[in-house]
């Protein structure tokens, strides 16, 4: 197989459309999020910028449920996959994070055990079973379409912690696929990459866009603008939880922004 070929593990499953609508998020009593609604459609990149502490990092908990894990925090509002609530009562939070992944800003493979057994996690966290050789084929294609397999093909078996900061990143991507994730969040995956990384995961976006739903937060406008079909605006002005300023395809937000505060944040006055 070549790193082009394409094996079915995503389009099982089929990208969702994932919609946030008036969500509130809370630490204790501190408010960082105020009625924020967003639709980040099946099959599109939806870049979320905003300076740091406006709440991108807490909305994208909200949508795979982790922000229930942290004890201070509360909630409202809905998130819905398909149109189906992720907290209704009953739904259980690991079908939510298993068809919702994350990518976080630093790489967090397992360290100690080897490449293949880190996808071969996901996997079981997919339940996906399957034969020996099965298997070996599904890891290899979650590396394929994490841009890896090349570069570690020979060496499955050296540990996650063995390989450098944008493989690392690429091997997470790689395990986050094999749980097979209607949508992928990636939390600025690429803040701690050099450009070569970079480049090679915004690649893999790219490819991975028509079969996942994908939502990156990024500080870099030039990520923003190659990797996004829409984009969102976030803002927390003077102590007020986070807002969407404006929100809108992604070539218009940055040659027509329709807010002077986002004209101001996208040419790199904040
Ligand atoms: P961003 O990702 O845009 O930088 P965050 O979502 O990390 O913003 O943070 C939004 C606000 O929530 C900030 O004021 C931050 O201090 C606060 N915050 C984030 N995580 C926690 C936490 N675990 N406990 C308490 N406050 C938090
Ligand atoms: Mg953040």
């Amino acid at each position: 197989m070549t790193d082009t070929e394409v094996l079915p593990v995503l389009s099982e499953t089929g990208a969702a459309t994932l919609r946030a609508d008036a969500v509130s998020a809370w630490f204790g009593d501190h408010k960082v999020l105020d009625r924020v609604s967003l639709t980040m459609p099946a099959r599109q990149v939806t870049a979320l910028i905003g300076p740091s502490g406006c709440g991108k990092s807490t909305f994208l908990r909200v949508l795979n449920r982790m922000h229930e894990l942290i004890g201070s925090a509360s909630l409202a509002g809905q998130v819905l996959l398909d149109g189906e609530d992720i907290y209704d009562r009953g739904r259980r939070i690991t079908s939510a994070r298993r068809q919702i992944g994350m990518v976080f800003q630093k790489p967090n493979p397992f360290p100690a055990m080897s490449l293949y057994d880190n996808v071969l996690a996901g996997l079981k966290l997919g339940g996906i079973k399957s034969t020996r050789a099965g298997r070996d084929e599904l890891v290899e294609e979650c590396l394929t379409r994490a841009g890896l397999w090349k570069e570690v093909r020979d060496r499955l078996r050296q540990p996650g912690g063995a390989l450098s900061g944008g493989q690392q990143q690429r091997l997470c991507i790689a395990r986050s696929l094999a749980v097979r994730p209607r949508v992928l969040l990636m939390d600025e995956p690429c803040s701690a990459l050099d450009p070569t990384s970079t480049r090679r995961i915004e690649e893999t976006i790219a490819d991975l866009s028509s079969e996942v739903t994908i939502v990156i937060v990024t500080h870099n406008m030039q990520q923003a603008a190659r990797v996004s079909d829409s984009c969102a605006f976030f803002l927390a002005e003077q102590g007020t939880p986070g807002v969407i300023v404006e929100h809108g395809p992604t070539d218009a937000m940055f040659s027509d922004p329709q807010d002077p505060r986002t004209t101001d944040y996208v040419n790199g006055r904040f």
